[in-house]
């Protein structure tokens, strides 16, 4: 398996485990589409893709694991909606003829920045969204389901969330000798990264994990003052 390192083969079992326990076949199918339609986007959109590990794949899916485990099929079909939302966005948004806007101050940002939103993969992300919710309606449990509208809101919200994070709170760092930016703060370019926007303690996974948060949470509200 050349997506995974060791460890994140490994967490990716454990949630597919946790969620497949939790929900059923029904579960795991919404999994497998959100990690099945992004590899392969990924491999798209990039060409090669990176190998994701475990603080990765726990990112995006340790909350629909959770929510799983607690029974909550709205929940964990919220939190595989905005993780799949966020990556339609990025990878589909990677095609943009236009330059990203950053989502707080407009101001172009250079491609796969944190925080830059294109028209196309917004377009995307609601996509994703709306892929989700068509399998959570064709496979999901009788009486417990959030209505569509409800799972697409919920992709969207994080998907939104996960930009609004990424232009403000998110860790930016530049190199001190030529500007070039980075997300990782251990980066060493001509000298090490200094932090030039946001908080040391939260980085893309740490982004991810919210926006899924923001996803599992606007589903299960949706579901509870729709029902
Ligand atoms: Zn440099």
């Amino acid at each position: 398996m050349s997506w995974l390192t060791r460890d994140g083969l490994a967490a990716s079992l454990a949630v597919g485990v946790a969620v497949t326990w939790g929900l059923g076949w029904p579960g795991l199918a919404l999994l497998a589409a959100f990690f099945l339609s992004g590899s392969l986007l990924t491999r798209w959109a990039s060409g090669t893709g990176g190998r994701r590990n475990a603080r990765q794949v726990l990112a995006n899916g340790g909350i629909a694991a959770a929510a799983a485990l607690a029974g909550s099929w709205p929940a964990a079909a919220g939190a595989i909606a905005a993780a799949t939302a966020d990556t339609w966005a990025t990878e589909i948004g990677s095609f943009s003829p236009v330059a990203p806007r950053l989502v707080t101050t407009w101001e172009r940002v250079t491609r796969g920045a944190s925080g830059g939103i294109t028209a196309l993969g917004t377009a995307g992300g609601v996509a994703g969204a709306v892929a989700i919710a068509a399998l959570a309606f064709a496979v999901e449990p009788r009486g417990v389901a959030p209505g569509s509208a409800v799972l697409v809101g919920a992709g969207f919200a994080g998907m939104a969330a996960d930009s609004l994070l990424g232009a403000t709170l998110q860790g930016l760092y530049e190199c001190p000798a030529c500007g070039a930016r980075s997300e990782r703060r251990d980066t060493v370019c001509h000298a090490p990264v200094r932090l030039i926007r946001g908080r040391r303690w939260l980085d893309n996974d740490g982004v991810n994990l919210t926006a899924t948060l923001v996803g599992a949470a606007v589903a299960a509200l949706g579901a509870r003052f729709s029902s």
